[in-house]
Formats: C-alpha cells, sequence, structure tokens
C-alpha cells in the first residue's frame, strides 16, 4: 500500500496538490484539481469571500486516534468558511456537544477554529473534502475523493471504530474498504465488523434537517456514541490534533 499511495501521491505532485501526512496518510491540498465543478465553485467563493478557508477542509485529529468520525462535506458557511471540520456548520453543534459529553473532547466548541477545544482519541474526516454546491456532491464527486479516505485508513494503525454520518458516509467507508455496498446495510444504530478487526457504527447524520425533524434525536446520537465509548476500552489519549503539516497559504485566486 505504501507504494500504491506514494505513487498516487506523486501522480498529484505539484504546488499545492498534496500533503504527505505520513506513509500512508495522503492528504489533497488547498489546489486539489480533480472535481471540476468544485473546483470552480472553490473559486468563485475565493472570489466572493477572500477570507475564508475555501479549500479542501483537512481531518482534524490524530492519525493514532482509536475512532474516526465520517462526515460527508464542508458547509459553504461552515467548514469550508473556518476551515475546521463541522465548525460552523449546524451539524458541529450536536456532534461537538456529545464528544464533550462522553469525555472525547475537552475544553469549549465555539464555532472557531481557534476555540481551544481538544479532540480525545477521535480524528474527523470528511469523505468529500470540498464543499459542494447546495450541500450536494456528485456520486462520481464522492469516489473521486474516496482516494483521500483509503489512505486513511490504512494510516490510522490504532483504528478501532469508524462512526459513519448517514448512508453516504456508510456507503463510502465500504466503497474504501473495497466491500460491496449491498454486503452491509446501513441503519442507525448498527455496528458491523470490518475487516481487520475494525467496526463500522451507522448514526443519521446530525444534519440541521435531521435534528429539526426529529429523525436524529439528541438522545438517540448520544446512544449511538455511548455504545462506540464502550468498544474502546480504556482512557483515551489527548491530543489537540492538526497534526499534519499545515496547507499551504491561500493564493489569491484569479480576479480575487
Ligand atoms: S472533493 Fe476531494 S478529490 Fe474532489 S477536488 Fe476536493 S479534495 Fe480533490
Amino acid at each position: 500500500m505504501l507504494s500504491l499511495t506514494v505513487s498516487f501521491a506523486r501522480s498529484l505532485s505539484g504546488y499545492d496538490r498534496v500533503v504527505q501526512v505520513n506513509d500512508q496518510i495522503v492528504i489533497p491540498g488547498r489546489d486539489c484539481p480533480l472535481c471540476p465543478r468544485l473546483v470552480a465553485y472553490r473559486e468563485e467563493n475565493r472570489r466572493k469571500w477572500s477570507e475564508w478557508h475555501n479549500a479542501p477542509v483537512p481531518p482534524w485529529g490524530s492519525v493514532d486516534a482509536p475512532l474516526m468520525v465520517l462526515g460527508l462535506a464542508p458547509g459553504v458557511r461552515g467548514a469550508n468558511r473556518t476551515g475546521r471540520p463541522f465548525t460552523g456548520d449546524h451539524a458541529g453543534k450536536l456532534l461537538y456537544a456529545t464528544l464533550l459529553k462522553f469525555g472525547m473532547a475537552l475544553g469549549d466548541y465555539r464555532e472557531d477554529p481557534h476555540d481551544g477545544m481538544e479532540l480525545i482519541g477521535v480524528r474527523i474526516v470528511n469523505g468529500v473534502r470540498c464543499v459542494p454546491p447546495e450541500n450536494k456532491p456528485t456520486p462520481s464527486e464522492i469516489s473521486t475523493c474516496n482516494r483521500f479516505l483509503k489512505t486513511e485508513f490504512k494510516g490510522m494503525a490504532g483504528l478501532k471504530v469508524i462512526l459513519a454520518l448517514g448512508l453516504i458516509a456508510h456507503t463510502a467507508v465500504l466503497k474504501a474498504y473495497g466491500i460491496p455496498v449491498s454486503r452491509v446495510k446501513f441503519a442507525h444504530g448498527a455496528i458491523n465488523p470490518l475487516p481487520g478487526g475494525v467496526l463500522l457504527a451507522d448514526s443519521y447524520h446530525v444534519s440541521r434537517y435531521n435534528t429539526q425533524t426529529g429523525r436524529l434525536t439528541t438522545e438517540m446520537f448520544e446512544a449511538v456514541v455511548r455504545e462506540i465509548r464502550s468498544h474502546l476500552s480504556g482512557p483515551l489519549q489527548s491530543n489537540s490534533g492538526n497534526d499534519f503539516p499545515a496547507p499551504s497559504p491561500r493564493r489569491p485566486s484569479r480576479g480575487s
């Protein structure tokens, strides 16, 4: 896998294309060119809001974490603005409140990447790293960005549980593992084994729509996280987490 990863990184080598986190994990740089529609939207947002992050949102949390929380994609005024997963998104309110409640984060969540909050034993990742128009990535974009997710699974040596937020995240995990989607159905609260002893836990997404319609209540989400916590034996290690080389400084986009 190492050679595959290196070869993949080389295929995208060049200014700001990828960041190699460890022997396995590769994250897209600020100017990942792979999804033309998302690149065009990124450029449009850079012209409109030059002070925002407006780039692929990198994972947050240690690569040694035993839990990965996998979301779908950044929101335009949330993680796409702040540059930290779920930060500023409505979905971050329930996610971070729950991680704090169960001792999987420390500090206060203030919808600000400089709020000083620390994750404990958790790495938060989006299946699609760039903000999609209307929060809707296409199947092709989900598939294209899956190459980065695959490297996460290879490079997180202590990974024990993946919490997939929603059907698309669940499907992205199966695809990254090379498991036919029909073999493991999505179901809120389900926990299924994956190769290598890793568990796949499902929850409805902590989205505004789901929480405001009651499809996902606080109690329902807490029950999932409580169950996951019971699978993570022993104390969790604190890590403040942006433990990867920081993406290169932004470049002005054409016309900005
Ligand atoms: S969604 Fe992923 S693959 Fe597509 S442009 Fe962004 S970082 Fe690259």
